[in-house]
């Protein structure tokens, strides 16, 4: 097996490039984006886990340079009484990297850079349309430019909405949506009560508000809440930001005034991006076309775990190819590594994302009394979700 054709460059894609390339193997990625995208997206954080998947490639220190860590999770409810704090200070020492906080075009930009450079050809603009399985030797790949490829064997991390995916696996299940919308900006100049390098989370009176200030006083937030009697689909594929920056500030209403501020001086609103996550897939493979990332097992960002197992991914495929040489042996053994780890932090991505929007004074009143209790148990399900290690050395499973 030579010829490897990924089709996706976010995450998974250039990752696993980078590791096939280590095997020997002549790889190109198809990205339906004409560039790297620098200013696209909102930010997130890369877990130690995923910093650590990134280590032996040598791009983890260009992540950490560009990003920023997280010192600890404070979480607050509406009246700004503190609710619980997860320390995180000391990652960095028991697991080698700290969580780091980064914004999501720089990350995409920094792993593309280091793939091209370890000489992953990357072909921007190639949008994937089609794929023909029928040869027993090698997969046929159809572009929207009506361009073609083919390879020993084709890689979809295309994402949420793989088209690889849909073209394999017709019967997979659909995205299902957590009934969460996801808003976010950059902001300067307002008072937040936190310091830099700390993630602040309020429970809000009817959604939840994500802040993280910068060592240079930048604040980068996200929202979580209800659609309310919006399809979200419709927001997403034409937002109006003017009348959605009115219901963020109306859903905000009763919690610190301190969040209208952060809404209203962002001068550009982000977003919406409606929540799916997507479970019980079938399978992951078909013949010589496997899944990785997202486009194999998307989960809400609640865990912040999604881009982290998308990295995981990547190195625990890329030993599989190395050790097994029919692909779709390879694959298999792939998926059965990897389904326990994802399965399990998949709940726990849906019990996080459980709590952010009430719509009820009863509701809220219970929510705010069992989270403490919740986030005590969150603190050593996140510490272990951290401290999973991945080696190249390893045998494949
Ligand atoms: C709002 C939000 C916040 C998040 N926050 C975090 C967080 O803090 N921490 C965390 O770990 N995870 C987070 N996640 C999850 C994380 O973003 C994903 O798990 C991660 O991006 C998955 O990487 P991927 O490479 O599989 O997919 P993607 O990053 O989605 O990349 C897919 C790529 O495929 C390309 N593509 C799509 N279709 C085609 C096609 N037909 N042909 C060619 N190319 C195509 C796309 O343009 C894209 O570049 C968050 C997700 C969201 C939505």
């Amino acid at each position: 097996m030579r010829k490897v054709l990924i089709v996706g460059g976010g995450i998974a894609g250039p990752v696993l490039g980078m590791w096939l390339k280590r095997l020997g193997m002549e790889v190109s990625i198809a990205e339906a984006r004409p560039t790297a995208a620098v200013g696209e997206g909102a930010f997130l954080g890369v877990a130690p886990n995923g910093m650590n998947a990134l280590e032996p490639l040598g791009v983890a220190g260009a992540v950490a340079t560009a990003g920023t860590p997280c010192e600890a999770f404070q979480f607050i409810n509406r009246k700004g009484d503190s609710i619980g704090v997860i320390d995180r200070s000391g990652d960095a020492s028991a697991f080698g990297r700290p969580l780091t906080m980064i914004r999501r075009g720089q990350l995409n930009a920094i792993l593309a850079e280091e793939a091209a450079r370890q000489g992953v050809e990357i072909r921007w603009g190639q949008r994937l349309m089609g794929v023909d399985e029928s040869h027993p030797s090698h997969v046929i790949a159809r572009f929207e430019d009506g361009s073609e490829s083919s390879a020993d064997i084709l890689i979809g991390c295309d994402g949420l909405r793989s088209r690889v995916r849909s073209l394999i696996l017709p019967e997979a299940p659909a995205p299902s949506f957590t009934g969460l919308l996801d808003y976010g900006g950059f902001a300067q100049g307002i008072q937040v009560p936190v310091p830099p390098g700390i993630n602040l989370m309020l429970f809000g009176r009817r959604a939840f508000f994500g802040t993280f200030v910068t060592p240079s006083g930048e604040i980068w937030w996200f929202h979580n809440g209800a659609p309310g009697s919006s399809d979200p689909e419709a927001l997403r594929k034409s937002p109006d930001p003017t009348r959605e920056r009115e219901r963020l500030l109306e859903l905000h209403r009763e919690d610190p005034p301190w969040v209208s501020d952060v809404i209203r001086a962002t001068p550009r609103l982000l977003g919406p991006w409606p929540i799916y996550d997507l479970h019980a897939m079938p399978r992951w493979h078909s013949g010589r076309v496997c899944l990785l990332g997202d486009a194999a097992h998307a989960m809400s960002p609640s865990a912040g775990q999604g881009a982290a197992l998308a990295m995981e991914d990547a190195l625990v495929l890329a030993r599989c190819l190395r050790d097994i040489d029919a692909p779709s042996k390879a694959f298999a053994a792939f998926e059965k590594a990897r389904r326990p780890r994802v399965d399990a932090i998949f709940r726990a991505a849906r019990r996080n994302g459980s709590g952010k929007a009430v719509n009820s004074a009863l509701s809220e009143w219970f929510r705010d009394r069992m989270l403490p209790f919740f986030l005590r148990l969150g603190a050593s399900g996140q510490s272990k979700m951290y401290s999973y290690r991945l080696e190249w050395d390893q045998p494949r499973a």
